[in-house]
């Protein structure tokens, strides 16, 4: 495979950017080697500068899941295009977006565009802290949620891929407002409360961790959390950055059934681009600037030609069936995977809802970040060298969950099974 390009570009970048990126996960830190240059994408491939094709199993890190350069995605940006980039002044399609999630996630009776899932996540505890009057927060080891100060501790994502636990520069005292729980641990989350629930704002969880790879809550969890939010009058915040729209047209709270205080979302939403928002209960909303007094703004917030791209992406994925379809697809793929691997003697189990899974380097049902950390991720590194040679695209870190889109077909999950059973083989080797 050739990388020249790709190669060159790297080393330019390296002078250039901390770690020649704009995000960390993207510099092949954790599993060796350069990452490759993308020259454009097309349905589930992406395509490097040096020309080499991928089956691509990241979308984006979640936006694609109609697969990439969709052109209906296309035909909408390029109509909006020639009438402005950005007006400062409110638009049409931001009608259209808040009415399409409040109809699409009911418990987000109002919603407020912004840029970036960090920026969703931040504007939703500054909410929960200035509405309950309370200072303290409460998350998950191995759940992201942004690059918020509040949020980098035991973080998943980059952080975890990194090994690093918490950020230098993150003031002690705004850490210590951040209370950590171990995700689908009842007894812990109960203690908790009991010991602090009445200075606690908020709980805010990724109601399936999709950044410590992927796993899903135990039966019963998000309803316990749910419960002693209620109880002790703290907020309920899902960030469905990654669920949203993806593990079903509700997220995960339509999956499961709740009905969370705030919701935070992003990726899908913007079809690819930088598209995210945060939403709940309109007496919550409400305190938000300017009809309250919790501020919180935004320069280039809802602008048209990102809402239109997250509407025609959002237009997609209400045809009758596509989360149904993808559902299918992702089971084809995790199966196959998990026979591949049995055939060549690697222990590997995997996790899945709708568009999503996770691939674990261990013989163990994952259920807790203890044990996504415990896998095997020296023969993860081996797999992902092995079949990204072959043209398959999984993320470069062991604790990343896959994306399929619904431009991945038969032909792809054959290839991608097809060059799995070889890297398993060179894995165990
Ligand atoms: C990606 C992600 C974020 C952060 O979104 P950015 O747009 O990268 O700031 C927050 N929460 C979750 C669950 C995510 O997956």
């Amino acid at each position: 495979m050739k990388n020249d390009i790709s190669h060159d570009l790297f080393t330019r970048a390296q002078q250039l950017m901390p770690g020649g990126v704009n995000s960390p996960v993207r510099a092949f830190k954790s599993v060796g080697g350069e990452p490759f240059f993308a020259a454009r994408a097309e349905g589930a491939y992406l395509i490097d500068v040096d020309g080499n094709r991928y089956v691509d199993y990241i979308g984006s890190w979640g936006p694609m899941i109609a697969g990439h350069a969709h052109p209906q995605v296309l035909d909408a940006v390029a109509k909006v295009l020639r009438d402005g980039l950005s007006f400062g002044v409110p638009n049409a399609l931001e009608v259209t977006m808040a009415e399409t999630i409040t109809r699409l996630v009911p418990s987000c009776e109002m919603v407020r565009m912004v840029n970036s899932g960090t920026e969703a996540t931040l504007s939703a505890i500054r909410l929960a802290r200035g509405a309950t009057g309370r200072n303290k927060i409460v998350k998950f080891e191995g759940c992201y949620h942004g690059h918020g100060d509040s949020f980098l501790v035991k973080a998943g994502s980059g952080m975890l891929t990194l090994g690093v636990p918490t950020s230098p520069g993150v003031p002690k005292a705004l850490a210590d407002l951040t209370l950590t729980l171990p995700y689908n641990d009842f007894e812990a989350a109960t203690n908790l409360f009991d010991e602090a629930g009445a200075e606690i704002a908020g709980v805010i969880v990724e109601p399936i961790v999709g950044n410590a790879n992927c796993i899903l809550p135990r039966d019963g969890y998000l309803e316990h959390l749910r419960a002693l939010c209620t109880q002790h009058g703290a907020l309920l915040i899902f960030d469905e950055v990654m669920t949203g729209f993806r593990v079903a047209l509700g997220g995960a709270q339509a999956r499961y059934s709740i009905t969370p205080d705030l919701s935070t979302f992003g990726k899908i939403i913007g079809g690819g681009m930088p598209v995210c928002a945060y939403g709940g209960r309109r007496d919550l909303m409400q305190q938000i600037a300017p009809s309250g007094p919790i501020y919180q703004a935004g320069t280039l917030s809802g602008n048209p030609v990102a809402m239109a791209a997250g509407l025609a992406t959002l237009a997609l994925i209400q045809a009758p069936g596509f989360h149904a379809s993808l559902e299918k697809r992702t089971h084809e793929l995790c199966d196959g995977l998990e026979a591949a691997a049995r055939e060549a003697g690697v222990a590997v189990t995997t996790t899945r809802s709708c568009a999503m899974f996770g691939l674990y380097f261990t013989d163990q049902r994952v259920e807790t970040y203890a044990q996504a950390v415990a896998c095997d991720t020296a023969a993860f590194n081996r797999f992902f060298h092995g079949i990204l040679r072959r043209g398959v695209y999984f993320a470069p870190s062991a604790f990343e969950a896959g994306f399929l889109s619904s431009a991945h077909g038969d032909i792809e999950i054959g290839h991608t099974l097809e060059a799995a059973r070889e890297a398993f083989r060179e894995t165990r080797a």
